[in-house]
């Protein structure tokens, strides 16, 4: 009778053994085929650089023009919603781009526009993402000022400083300035949602906070979606460094760091300024699953 209770005890601590064990391996494993996803590629402008070569600090693309596409991203995960850049200011909508300048933005339609053509509310999504603090990457951020904030924390600090950088305009995101919505700065890679299927990934050198984003989709596999790590494929093939970068060192660091994640995962990387790379998701009002 003693052996027998021996044995249970011993059993049931067998058990429990193989229990934890299973709940440790559960935690360990990836939870990527659970999450439902969903992506959705919006028309956040374009860009007309009068002379390219300002994206080079070799002296590349000298005498070339180039209209650079602004692209945002809608991300579902199950019944949340996660914006991915919100592109150029909706200001510019009905008005010409000043082909006077170096830089011509241009907007024909808002993402509140979009996103009601699937089905959002603008309140639903309840994530806004930045891959950088740059004004044709933060335009329309205040429409969803009920939203957390995640940003790179180099680039939330950015937004505070005197004299601002390049290309950084803290009134486009005064809800989280103001202390009035709450702001997620993240430090280094981050897991969103907790399950592995989206992750920030940091890549600075464009700004001292720069970001990019691998969605893992169940159908079509990782999608990479660059940030400002470059402009258009072509800085791949060249290492290309815009002469605006906050680092040259880091820049070339952090492409090489995407294009081997690309390369490692078979990941589709989109380039969100190249109009070239459009044709890689599916055309709005589509989805890649
Ligand atoms: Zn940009």
């Amino acid at each position: 009778m003693k052996t027998f209770a021996t044995l249970s005890a011993f059993s049931a601590f067998g058990a429990s053994l193989l229990a934890a064990g299973a709940a440790l391996l559960a935690l360990s494993a990836p939870a990527r085929a659970a999450a439902d996803l969903e992506l959705w590629r919006l028309d956040c402008g374009s860009v007309m650089v009068k002379d390219l070569s300002s994206f080079s600090d070799t002296f590349a693309y000298a005498g070339q023009t180039r209209t650079l596409t602004d692209s945002c991203y809608v991300i579902r995960h199950g019944a949340d919603y996660m914006l991915w850049d919100t592109g150029l200011p909706a200001a510019l909508i009905g008005k010409a781009p000043d082909l006077t300048q170096p830089l011509a933005p241009s907007l024909t339609v808002d993402i509140p526009a979009q996103l009601q053509k699937i089905g959002i509310k603008p309140e639903q999504i309840g994530i806004v993402g930045i891959s950088h603090n740059h004004f044709d990457h933060l335009g329309q951020a205040s429409t969803f000022s009920k939203a957390t904030l995640m940003i790179g924390a180099g680039d939330w600090q950015s937004l505070h400083e005197n004299p601002l950088p390049f290309g950084v305009m803290p009134a486009l995101v005064q809800p989280w300035m103001d202390g009035k919505a709450k702001v997620d700065p993240v430090a280094g890679d981050r897991d969103v949602f907790g399950d592995g299927s989206v992750m920030m990934l940091s890549m600075p050198g464009h700004t001292k906070g720069e970001t990019a984003l691998l969605v893992h989709l169940p159908k079509t596999g990782p999608v990479l979606l660059s940030g400002d790590v470059v402009h258009f494929e072509e800085q791949i093939a060249n290492n290309g460094v815009p002469p605006f970068n906050i680092d040259r060192a880091e820049s070339l660091a952090s492409m090489d760091r995407m294009n081997r994640i690309a390369r490692e995962l078979n990941a589709r990387l989109v380039v969100q300024h190249d109009a070239g790379d459009i044709g890689k998701l599916p055309a709005f009002p589509a989805s890649a699953r």
